[in-house]
């Protein structure tokens, strides 16, 4: 697989390298230098999840990596389904929290640690990353139990949920989780210090991987395949993709579907109140406002670091950035549309309900309308539970941890102590 540096085009790189590396020079991503057009859609949508992912993760990485090794990183990286459930007459929610976080970041970092650890060549790998939450667990759980590869995850001591601390503190073997008695700022700087010590970062192999690294993207096409596939051919005639957006990776997983031959009439980036991306839409000026708080915390970016490759995806299929559609909720209408969902029978969260109701507000006569369901509702359960004025019941994945003891080492926001730590 070849891909290149954005931008600077003649950075070119294959996909270990774009694994390894993760960002390219000045910082610019990297994106695949071809995208084959599939001719056996139909095929393909009639296999089950594994098999069908294997097969096209194999037409976009092409034969760097060896079958059998493309085929286990695949198999042990999709261990949970991504159910479509009907929500309204013509709406469906593709429903991808059912991994180990309960968060669709289960698809892309249950992959990329596959790939890092296939690509990682000799020597000592540590993963080195800060947390305010959610990325932590997702990193955790993905990288758990891989051989020869350390993780190191940072967070600010009693400033994150005590259910998400259980989440990723609790797992031990290659997982170390430390807690700093600083806020998540001063973690990310610790992090960032990290990186720029050379002498450190060759000792011990320091490696982000971040959300930015294409590996992830990659896996997350094969769930729009998964959500086409559970449709019939009708319903997949006029297809509309609501995605919840923040960094829109996954919104740039769902265009190279569709530049893979997925058909999906158009897709729908709704966001929250950060609506950068919905406001240069509307108006071709790209204007980002300080970021804001919301109920949706999730999307709470105000510069989405992976638009760059949704314009160049656009230039180079010759599509029209009028054709996107986009729209985005305030905190109320989040929380109307919350209700409006629960009152169809369909539990949900602020995220999901965020893509279901721009989705509803904007589908046409026609046409069969699909919403990205991005986190379990009990991920985000105090505020679920006030706006719908229900209890809800701690799913057993969340319950698991729950009951185990914290192994959290615990550091001074001081980079001598981590610094020895690490190196110890
Ligand atoms: C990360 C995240 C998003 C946003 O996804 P992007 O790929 O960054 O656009 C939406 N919902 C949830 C629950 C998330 O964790």
């Amino acid at each position: 697989m070849n891909l290149y540096n954005i931008k600077h085009p003649d950075q070119q790189v294959n996909f270990a390298q774009a694994v390894r590396q993760g960002l390219g020079k000045d910082q610019g991503l990297f994106f695949p230098a071809t995208i084959p057009q599939l001719s056996n859609i139909d095929e393909l949508l009639a296999l089950p999840l594994v098999e069908r992912s294997q097969k096209i993760l194999r037409a976009l990485i092409g034969d760097e990596i060896p079958a059998d090794k493309l085929n286990a990183m695949v198999k042990n990286a999709f261990t949970f389904p991504a159910p479509v459930v009907k929500v309204a007459e013509n709406i469906y929610a593709l429903e991808l929290f059912h991994g180990p976080t309960l968060a669709f970041k289960d698809f892309g970092g249950r992959f990329m640690a596959q790939a890092l650890a296939t690509v990682r060549g000799d020597g000592k790998i540590t993963i080195l990353t800060a947390t305010s939450g959610d990325t932590g667990a997702a990193v955790a759980h993905a990288f758990y139990g891989l051989e020869n590869i350390e993780v190191v995850i940072l967070y600010p001591k009693g400033k994150i949920s005590p259910l998400q601390e259980k989440l990723f503190c609790t797992l031990g073997g290659n997982i170390r989780t430390v807690a700093i008695n600083a806020d998540f700022d001063a973690c990310q700087s610790l992090v960032k210090q990290a990186f720029d010590d050379e002498e450190l970062r060759q000792a011990i192999g320091l490696n982000s991987a971040n959300s930015i690294n294409i590996s992830r993207l990659l896996a997350q096409v094969c769930y729009y395949f998964e959500a086409a596939a559970q449709l019939n051919t009708e319903q997949r005639q006029n297809l509309v993709v609501s995605v919840p957006s923040g960094n829109f990776g996954n919104l740039t997983a769902g265009l190279i579907a569709k530049t893979l031959g997925l058909p999906i009439k158009r897709f729908i980036a709704s966001t929250n109140a950060n609506d950068t991306v919905p406001r240069y839409l509307q108006t071709g000026e790209w204007q980002p406002n300080a970021t804001v708080a919301t109920l949706s915390n999730a999307m709470d970016v105000s510069r989405p670091n992976n638009w760059p490759r949704v314009e160049e995806l656009f230039k180079r299929n010759g599509w029209q950035l009028s054709e996107l559609g986009s729209g985005a909720l305030n905190d109320a209408e989040t929380e109307t549309a919350l209700k409006a969902q629960y009152a169809q029978g369909y539990l949900c969260e602020p995220h999901g309900a965020i893509a279901y109701q721009v989705l509803k507000d904007q589908l046409q006569e026609g046409e069969t309308g699909l919403f990205l369901c991005t986190a379990h509702p009990a991920k985000f359960k105090e505020s679920v539970e006030r706006i719908l004025d229900i209890e809800l019941p701690l799913p057993e994945a969340l319950d698991k941890h729950n009951k185990l003891p914290l192994l959290s080492d615990e550091m001074d926001n001081d980079f001598a102590t981590l610094r020895a730590y690490l190196l110890k």
